[in-house]
């Protein structure tokens, strides 16, 4: 018998809307006798089936919905089937990378799948999904048959679940630290067992190509550059130069190997390890300019109460990279706080051109790329936003 939480009165909706999240200020009672991670019926007051999912009552986020569909049990079948669904829409040559499970967004709440070429990368993000681990690699085993599937829950999300920072190799072989992918026209080093995310931004992937629409022949400066992945895709489209800037040493040493792997010659100037924010100030004092520059920060607003520092700093960034713009140049600029909405991220855009007195026009909006789906029911999924902003 699966054990059942209790919704308080009026609190269902968001559940028949089929949001995947119940949070634990709407639970009324749960069934002493149920394990954190165990399978568990949310309930209304009056006893209706809503939803099946995990439960953690450690995590404000109390139950994740696997099903809404009573007659669903979640056994085996039910692991291979939603594996299966996520998979079979990706299309991808064998040695390109995406994402292949996107958690809520894909219908398995708190995982993560990417594949890079014939390596398999997990990230499991709740004690649901630790404890269904095991089942979730045996059938990723059978159905991609990786060389090697290696697991990067070394985040810290984790500890909302009570869960410690983990990785290392779940199946297989274990990756070296170089692995090599395709996408577009540009190759990509990507050391999956170190570096950020699961080893490569893939939700910019598609961004990565558009980019290539506005850098032929400029001088670009890549903010935030981590291993590259815009400064290839620049120098592909015919750029003359590409300055990258990024904090991390690894990451700076990673993006040199990228560009020399991609048959371009490595000036040790363009490749930068310092603080974006004092840096653009240097090269403002220097009167430097660019015709192209992106700026891709990490997160800059985690929880609700950061965003307005968040937001001064999105200004900070966009209004000193504005001023060193070339007349006709382009911006281009992302946030990927899922807490900053698109409306917001453009009027914090606006308000930085505003003191940098330049006018701009958006010429292009940018988002996730298409294998990191939003779920209409999950708005939350929704996080990379990006304009293209050509300055006057
Ligand atoms: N554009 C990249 C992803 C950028 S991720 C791509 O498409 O692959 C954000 C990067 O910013 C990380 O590499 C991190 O090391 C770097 N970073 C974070 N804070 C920074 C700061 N204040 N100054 C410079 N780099 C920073």
């Amino acid at each position: 018998m699966t054990g059942k939480v209790i919704l308080k009165t009026g609190r269902d909706k968001p559940v028949r809307q089929r949001h995947p999240w119940v949070f634990s200020g709407a639970l009324d009672r749960i069934d002493p006798a149920i394990v954190d991670g165990d399978v568990v019926d949310t309930v209304t007051a009056q006893g209706e089936f809503l939803a099946r999912g995990y439960l953690n009552r450690r995590s404000q986020i109390a139950v994740r919905v696997l099903t809404w569909d009573a007659g669903e049990v979640i056994d085996e079948g039910f692991w291979a089937r939603r594996l299966g669904l996520a998979i079979s829409w990706r299309v991808m040559s064998d040695r390109e990378a995406r994402r292949l499970v996107n958690a809520e967004s894909d219908g398995l709440p708190g995982l993560v799948v990417d594949r890079y070429g014939e390596w398999i990368v997990l990230q499991a993000l709740t004690l649901g999904i630790e404890k269904f681990k095991p089942v979730i690699v045996q059938h990723l085993q059978s159905i991609l048959r990786p060389r090697g599937i290696y697991e990067r829950s070394d985040v810290e999300v984790r500890q909302k679940e009570g869960l410690p920072q983990t990785s290392g190799v779940l199946a297989g072989d274990e990756p070296s630290d170089r692995v090599e992918i395709n996408e577009n026209t540009c190759r990509y080093l990507v050391d999956v067992k170190r570096g950020h995310k699961t080893g490569f931004y893939l939700d910019q992937r598609e961004n990565r190509k558009k980019i290539q629409a506005y850098t032929a022949g400029a001088e670009v400066l890549n903010l935030f550059s981590f291993s590259g992945g815009f400064a290839v895709s620049a120098l592909k489209a015919g750029a003359k130069s590409v300055v990258n800037v990024d904090s991390s040493a690894a990451a700076v040493q990673l993006a040199k190997e990228n560009v020399r792997l991609n048959g371009f010659a490595v000036n040790e100037h363009d490749f930068v390890e310092a603080d974006v924010f004092s840096y653009l100030r240097k090269l403002r004092a220097e009167q430097r300019t660019f015709d192209v520059i992106i700026a891709d920060p990490p997160k800059l607003a985690q929880t609700q109460s950061q965003i307005e520092r968040a937001a001064r700093a999105y200004k900070d960034l966009n209004l000193v990279a504005l001023q060193i713009l070339r007349p006709g140049g382009y911006l281009i600029t992302f946030s990927c706080s899922g807490l900053i909405s698109p409306d917001l991220f453009q009027k914090i855009v606006f308000s930085g051109a505003i003191d940098a007195q330049r006018e701009a026009q958006i010429v292009e909006r940018l988002s996730q790329a298409s294998d990191h789906p939003v779920l209409l029911s999950f708005p939350e999924g929704e996080y990379l936003k990006g304009l293209v902003c050509r300055v006057s």
